[in-house]
């Protein structure tokens, strides 16, 4: 059994064993049964191997000059050196401990855990994602390795990682109690898979919403999720687990495949989505596409088998793109482009998450959950909050089509309202000049009263309904008396206005609507004194004469002076037809005919008389 004392000893001579290897300002871990989740890396010390061939027994044999480190992370960024880890740890325990130590990287290239043990003894893990997956001690998706403590036992832990072609990952050991670390990586599992749902939710809903709508900014933004989706599994070490484990140049290749596509996803998203080209400087325009240009460039390297140069390309144009996206974002705001307030609210979703996390790293925030997965769930958001940004300017432009589709359809109806109007006001125009045709077709010129074509017409048509019905009507003929030598006493102007007065007169003696005048001058030759009256007929035909008698009298009565004729004054002559059954005339000639021989009569008898006949 191993008893405090038998601990102690140990525990002194370890250290003289560390003291005389070099190690005299290591810090030694205690580590106890309940110790989990401990960050190593400020306890350990670092070294620079630029010849990249020291080995684990020229270290052992001392010489070399290490550092303490004052990072949790061994993170040498860009070099072609070997760079070196460690540190002591001591079970401070009387009973075994079984821990795991994460390195927590996916994708460092090459990987070479040592365990020192005090008795001299040495076991070698080699992994990194340039070897076959099959290499990790665990199958995990970082770099794990187990270690067994014997009771008091203190070991050193040795990292060596060196790469490809220049470019380190960052490694950041911490211990583990085995069952503790199982529960941890479940979390984890956990965490992700929920951040990758999301983001698959989103993808497939807004492939959708394209089909729907066929918005151009969806598919960049599906491009660019989808990117950032395959880019976050493969960084964090899921595809080379799962996909491709016997491929590790492959990894890496689509490691800085997929990181630089990412930019170039970004930038043609960012530009489409903020509106550049419309509400932004041309020229800022063409340099936001010259920039991704330049990191669509970048996409092609890694092609080539160029690892670490793919990243020395892209941060510095990655890092353009992203300032002058933000940039871009901070001018359009005061604009009142709402796509900008989304994407600066999703990118700060990124950047808080980020700091979350660097801040847990830094020990100023505390681990949990939240920080350790911080930079998941702001990209989760991130992706969530653009595609909020996209809901919300489909429906900005969707309210604009509708106005402008409203507008359209004003004006349409506007147009078509004063056509209508127009059209009403023409058509009323050449009604009213038809109207005037047809009164000019129908009536005398001088007088105003019917001409003879339209006599003919409506004489036809009241002989018609006579036959037809059996109603009666008449003709009556009149012709002024003299009224050639008034021509030649008064005048034929004066003559003109004779037959004016004489036609108002009658017109104010026909009151009845089937009644009408016609003044029956011939229709090319100008003149004619003699007028006709149909005349609708109440039984009995009595009536009818004496009505014609007092349009006699009426006209005698307008008292025109007439030098020429016995009475001294303008009369007429009337033959009057009346038609009340059909035992008289019954065509038009006919009846015209016997009415012209009433006329006659009537001026063989003297004149300013009515001569008629009924049937
Ligand atoms: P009677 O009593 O027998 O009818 O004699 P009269 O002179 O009236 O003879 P008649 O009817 O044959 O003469 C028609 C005259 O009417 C001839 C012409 O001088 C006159 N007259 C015809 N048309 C017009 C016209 O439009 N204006 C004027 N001022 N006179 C007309
Ligand atoms: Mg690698
Ligand atoms: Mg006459």
């Amino acid at each position: 059994m191993f008893d405090a004392f038998s601990a102690r000893a140990v525990t002194t001579i370890v250290l003289l064993w560390l003291v005389s290897s070099g190690l005299q300002a290591v810090q030694v871990v205690n580590i106890n049964k309940e110790s989990s989740g401990i960050v190593l890396g400020k306890s350990g010390q670092i070294l620079e191997d630029a010849s990249t061939s020291l080995g684990i027994e020229a270290l052992l044999n001392g010489g070399a000059v290490w550092v303490a480190s004052d990072s949790s992370s061994l993170n040498p960024g860009f070099s072609h050196s070997a760079w070196w880890m460690r540190f002591t740890l001591l079970n401070g325990t009387e009973t075994s401990l079984n821990k795991l130590i994460d390195t927590q990287t996916a994708i460092a290239d090459y990987l070479d855990i040592y365990i020192v043990r005090s008795s001299g003894a040495i076991e070698h893990f080699e992994s990194g994602d340039r070897r076959p997956f099959s290499t990790r001690p665990l199958h995990t998706r970082s770099v794990v390795v187990p270690v067994e403590f014997k009771p008091g036992e203190m070991l050193q832990v040795y990292i060596r990682q060196s790469t490809w072609d220049g470019l380190h990952e960052s490694v950041t050991p911490s211990l583990w109690e085995s069952e503790l670390y199982s529960s941890h990586v479940q979390t984890e599992t956990l965490a992700f898979g929920l951040c990758y749902g999301v983001m698959l939710a989103i993808l497939v809903y807004n492939l959708f919403i394209y089909f729907s709508t066929r918005e151009h900014t969806i598919p960049l933004y599906l491009f660019y999720v989808t990117t950032f989706f395959i880019w976050s599994i493969i960084f964090r070490g899921y595809a080379f687990q799962y996909l491709w484990p016997e491929s590790p140049h492959l990894n890496n290749q689509a490691i800085a495949f997929s990181s630089s596509l990412i930019y170039t996803t970004v930038g043609c998203f960012t530009i489409r989505y903020l509106t550049i080209k419309e509400f932004m400087p041309r020229w800022w325009y063409r340099s936001m596409c010259i920039i991704t240009g330049l990191n669509t460039v970048v996409v092609f390297i890694p092609l080539a088998g160029f690892y670490a140069l793919t990243f020395a390309f892209q941060i510095p144009v990655g890092i353009m793109l992203v300032l002058s996206a933000f940039a871009s974002a901070i001018y359009l705001m005061p604009k009142g482009v709402r796509t900008a307030y989304y994407f600066m609210l999703a990118f700060f979703c990124v950047g808080l998450g980020a700091a979350m996390y660097y801040l847990k790293v830094l020990g100023i925030l505390e681990a949990n959950a939240l920080t350790e997965y911080s930079v998941q769930f702001g990209s989760s958001l991130e992706v969530l909050l653009l595609a909020l940004g996209l809901a919300d300017h489909m429906n900005v432009l969707k309210a604009e089509k509708l106005e402008i589709e409203r507008k359209a359809l004003a004006t349409q109806e506007k147009y078509t309202f004063k056509l209508e109007q127009d059209v009403l006001a023409r058509t009323q125009q050449l009604e009213a000049a038809n109207q005037r045709l047809e009164n000019l077709a129908i009536r005398d010129e001088l007088t105003g009263a019917y001409n003879r074509r339209h006599f003919n017409e409506l004489f036809d048509r009241a002989l018609a309904v006579h036959i037809r019905q059996n109603t009666p009507f008449a003709l009556c003929l009149i012709d002024l008396d003299y009224f050639k030598d008034y021509n030649d006493l008064c005048g034929h102007l004066a003559g003109d206005d004779v037959l004016r007065k004489v036609t108002a007169c009658l017109q104010e003696q026909l009151k009845r609507a089937n009644d009408h005048i016609f003044r029956l001058s011939d229709l090319f030759r100008v003149g004619g004194e003699e007028f006709a009256l149909i005349l609708s007929v109440t039984r009995p035909a009595q009536r009818c004469q004496d009505f014609v008698e007092s349009i006699r009298e009426a006209i005698e009565q307008l008292d025109i002076e007439h030098p020429g004729s016995d009475k001294k004054v303008v009369t007429a002559s009337f033959g009057l037809l009346i038609l009340d059954d059909k035992s008289g005339p019954v065509t038009a000639e006919e009846i015209y005919s016997k009415a012209d021989k009433l006329l006659y009569q009537a001026k063989s008898k003297g004149r300013n008389r009515v001569v008629h006949q009924s049937f």
